[in-house]
């Protein structure tokens, strides 16, 4: 249908009561939000009524840098939140490497964003290792927050865990549609059109979904590496750089330092660590922290800071935001079940941290999802098909085809990245393996994300952004 007969409206008959379609979304971080804002710009009579449901008592705002790329940074435009996120981007010179006697190997300038210098707006275009652009995931999801709840037709609800789900019939009269149990009360279900599961990598609307018959296959595509995220004091001579030591035994230690108080440190690891792995399944946050530091006490002073940040992470309050995970890849062949629900963000295609864009993903997904529900939304208008229950005789079905077949490219891509034989090579095991590195990493221009073509030049190979400037209501 072209954008002319999407423009040319029918209006809704008079007796039709076309209510609000009751979504539920799970999960409050950055998927979430997102999907709740532009469903709340569907063309009119249309209509969303919005629950976000977060397990947590309060905005999940932990986390450390994460980067937002290429179409990621175009649909934030889009969302106009481009100069809150620019005023919290994290502004680092670069990239430093280390020796594990603290001394300077390489550094890599940092490329993307503007940086204003003595009045001047200049931009580096050097690419390596850095991102166009890094928040601090606290920021953009308070961001994100702030931009949505006082939006019409949106309501959040903290520690609300979503457990189960149950179909209700189909197709949907008006008081069909899925049945979700939660935690904290599983004596009684809540009734919606629509589930979205914005829960991250360990998604549980996830199992629901495989458990349709839709897709019996294994999702979760292990990567072979495991990384750990802890904040600890900072110092005043803390480099300012995202800063790399790499030890022995293919493991490796970063350091962030955006504000003087905190250092963040990430510690990496592959390869198969099983006590690693049963922590994470089935351990505290202590024992997994316990596992974690069996692997790097070898070095405690033997090697650059060591000893610092396992001290650091056992006895400084700042470590309470840990988040550590087995890296995998979430490869579903479909995302949606039923008409009734989907996944969005890492609950779907999780492409792991290792390749920083679960973030352009988390942005990009939700966007196309928004705008394949409107664009569904404007083809009822025009082709004045009004009988029965629209949502769920066209837009739904519709709508959630065309969020498969326009993103399923673009993660098909990113999934296509070979992280696991990447991170072999970038995390050595021996010694002189890691000398060899060292050599080589000061002639390194790109890393495999640089390839990517949809976050390249504009190429006829290139992935594009669909445009729903046409579908969605205009803000304001
Ligand atoms: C606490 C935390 C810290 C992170 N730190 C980093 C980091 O330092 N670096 C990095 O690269 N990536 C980090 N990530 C992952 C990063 O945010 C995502 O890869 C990416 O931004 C995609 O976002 P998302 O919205 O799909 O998922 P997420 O950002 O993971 O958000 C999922 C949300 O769903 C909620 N949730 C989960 N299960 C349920 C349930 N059953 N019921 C209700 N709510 C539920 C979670 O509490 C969370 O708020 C972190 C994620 C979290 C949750």
């Amino acid at each position: 249908m072209s954008d002319e007969t999407i423009m040319q409206q029918s209006v809704p008959p008079s007796h039709l009561n076309l209510r609000p379609l009751r979504v539920l979304i799970i999960g409050a971080g950055i998927a979430g939000p997102s999907v709740a804002y532009w469903l709340t710009r569907l063309p009119p009579p249309f209509k969303c009524e919005i629950t976000i449901a977060e397990r947590h008592p309060t905005l999940r705002d932990a986390g450390q840098q994460i980067d937002i790329r290429g179409p990621g940074i175009k649909v934030m435009q889009q969302m106009g939140i481009d100069e809150q996120v620019r005023a919290c981007a994290v502004d680092e010179p670069g990239v430093l490497v280390l020796n594990r006697k603290g001394k300077k190997v390489a550094f890599f300038a940092a490329g993307g964003i503007e940086k204003k210098k003595g009045g001047e707006t200049k931009k580096n275009e050097s690419k390596a290792f850095s991102a166009e652009w890094e928040v601090m995931r606290n920021d953009l999801v308070n961001v994100l927050y702030d931009l949505t709840k006082d939006r019409e037709g949106v309501k959040y609800q903290f520690e609300k865990e979503f457990v189960a789900m149950g179909y209700e019939g189909h197709p949907l009269g008006p008081e069909k549609g899925v049945k979700v149990w939660f935690k904290q009360d599983l004596f009684n279900s809540e009734t919606y059109d629509l589930v979205i599961g914005a829960d991250g990598v360990g998604s549980k609307v996830r199992g629901w979904i495989r458990g349709s018959g839709e897709d019996k296959d294994d999702v979760f595509d292990a990567v072979d590496m495991a990384m750990a995220f802890f904040t600890i004091p900072g110092k005043e001579d803390d480099p300012k750089e995202f800063t790399w030591c790499h030890l022995p035994g293919r493991r490796l230690i970063m350091t962030r330092h955006e504000k003087p108080e905190y250092l963040r440190v990430i510690f990496a690891v592959v390869g198969d660590h099983p006590e690693l792995r049963e922590a994470h399944k089935n351990g505290s946050v202590q024992q997994q922290k316990e596992a974690w530091a069996k692997l790097f006490e070898p070095d405690r002073n033997e090697s650059w800071q060591v000893a610092r940040y396992l001290d650091g992470l056992f006895n400084s309050t700042e470590a309470n935001d840990w988040w550590a995970h087995d890296l995998a890849q979430v490869k579903m062949k479909k995302w949606s079940w039923a008409e009734r629900a989907v996944l969005v963000g890492d609950a779907g295609y999780c492409p792991t941290p290792a390749t920083g864009m679960g973030t352009t993903l988390a942005f990009v997904g939700p966007y196309i999802l928004g705008g394949e529900i409107a664009r569904a939304c404007k083809k009822v208008m025009a082709e004045g098909k009004w009988d029965g229950n629209p949502w769920s005789n066209t837009i739904l079905p519709e709508a959630l085809e065309g969020y498969e077949s326009q993103l399923r490219p673009l993660v098909t891509e990113i999934h296509s990245l070979n992280i696991k034989k990447f991170m072999r090579l970038f995390l050595p095991e021996k010694a002189w393996q890691i000398g060899l590195f060292h050599a080589m990493a000061r002639f390194i221009k790109k890393t495999p994300i640089d390839n990517i073509p949809a976050l390249g030049k504009e190429g006829k190979k290139a992935w594009r952004l669909p445009d729903y400037s046409e579908v969605f209501t205009p803000e304001g």
